[in-house]
């Protein structure tokens, strides 16, 4: 097992970094929320560059860049501390398409999504249906080549930023499996019938929403793979989103800042001080384990399969945990801005053990794949 970066690969981060530090604006950098305007400008900038979609085929805009490259740049990237990619078209919605979809829906939904002129957003949590999705009521009935939808999303993350969604919706009654009769479809979200309503989290910030579809007509063409076959293009989707969650640049960069800050603290604290190292040993690990499964990739060119879940509960853990041991530097009553920025992102990162599966049911899917209960 080959654990290291071979001199190329030393040379691509260095060329990566160096452009990062070069193209980045400042005024983007670090911020805990971003307006839709500043997601799009970073998006449009790397498309520009090229870079903005590593991972598909060079045909649709790829790099070519091999799995440990684009680990690098990702790292690299949440290293900078830029706005964050947002991932429901680049990283959800287009490798959907690119094996699933037809040339049509290829031609006409890829190039927008590369060049940031739509963005996306994920409808499939709704009320009562997350961990357990399958249990969706959202319905859609075809009639006259158009599907008329009926029903509600929840938590819908920057829906009310999004130009489009992609939605799973009941096509058939539940039958004896109730993964069954679920269909994947595509949705304008300025359709007549669609009303976004904002739902605050506890850091006070608009992020997610809830969306109804009250009669929504959509074009049978918007349907993706086949009528009542959605679960496999959802699995298929679900193994993306978790891919990019273990977060490791940005967690380095939340580390280095965290030193600095607490200075102080670590130098008065040997509690503290424990905490954080083992924090940090915990990132380190990690970031080995990331390794030893690109390796694997490189070499077998197998995805990861179960090994995602593993990345995500490890990932998200150190991201909250970095993010207590900043709160517990911090005068809960100074009401100064870094205090105040410090405990909201406590706050905000709560969530991250919540969404793109909860770190309990990642569990279970490493019980069940790996120890085969
Ligand atoms: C900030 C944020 C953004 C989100 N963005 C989106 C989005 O853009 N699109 C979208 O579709 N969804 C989104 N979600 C929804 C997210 O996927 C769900 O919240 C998540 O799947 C959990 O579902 P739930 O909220 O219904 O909780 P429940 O499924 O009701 O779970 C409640 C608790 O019970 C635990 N639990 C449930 N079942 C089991 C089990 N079998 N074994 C052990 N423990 C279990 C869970 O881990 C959790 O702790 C987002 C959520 C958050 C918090």
């Amino acid at each position: 097992m080959d654990l290291s970066y071979s001199p190329e690969e030393l040379a691509f981060r260095d060329e990566v970094r160096a452009w990062l530090a070069k193209n980045l604006p400042a005024g983007l950098k670090d911020k805990g929320h971003y307006s839709k305007e500043e997601l799009l400008r970073w998006h449009r900038i790397l498309a520009k560059q090229g870079w903005v979609a590593p991972a598909w085929p060079k045909e649709w805009g790829g790099t070519g860049w091999n799995v440990v490259q684009r680990y690098i740049f990702e790292e690299e990237l949440g290293y900078a501390g830029g706005p964050p990619l947002i991932p429901f078209g680049l990283t959800m919605c287009a490798p959907v398409l690119l094996r699933f979809g037809t040339e049509a829906q290829k031609k006409r939904f890829l190039p927008r999504i590369y060049q940031g002129e739509d963005l996306w957003c994920q409808g499939y949590s709704e009320p009562g249906s997350g961990s357990d999705l399958a249990s969706l009521k959202t319905r859609a009935t075809l009639k006259d080549n158009q599907y008329l939808v009926n029903g509600q999303k929840i938590w819908t993350t920057l829906a009310h930023y999004a130009d489009w969604i992609f939605c799973l919706v009941r096509t058939h009654p539940t039958g004896e499996k109730r993964q069954e009769g679920i269909s994947f479809l595509l949705i304008d979200m300025n359709s007549p019938g669609i009303t976004v309503r904002p739902l605050m989290l506890m850091d006070g910030a608009h992020e997610v929403n809830e969306v109804f579809f009250d009669d929504v007509q959509v074009p049978a063409q918007n349907l993706v793979h086949e009528e009542g076959k959605g679960w496999t293009v959802a699995k298929y989707l679900l193994g993306h989103e978790r891919m990019n969650t273990g977060r490791i640049g940005e967690s380095k960069r939340q580390l280095a800042k965290l030193k600095e800050f607490a200075s102080s603290t670590i130098k008065n604290n040997a509690r503290f001080r424990d905490r954080l190292s083992r924090l940090e040993i915990e990132l380190i690990a990690l970031e080995i384990t990331n390794l030893r499964f690109l390796d694997r990739m490189r070499r077998t060119g197998q995805p990861p399969g179960a090994d995602v879940s593993m990345l995500k509960i490890k990932g998200t853990e150190i991201q909250q945990g970095l993010t207590e041991l900043a709160l517990e530097c911090t005068d809960p009553l100074a009401g100064d801005e870094k205090s105040l920025a410090l405990q909201k992102k406590y706050l905000s990162m709560r969530k991250t053990t919540i969404y793109a599966g909860s770190n309990e049911i990642q569990r279970n899917i490493i019980a069940k794949m790996t120890l085969g209960l």
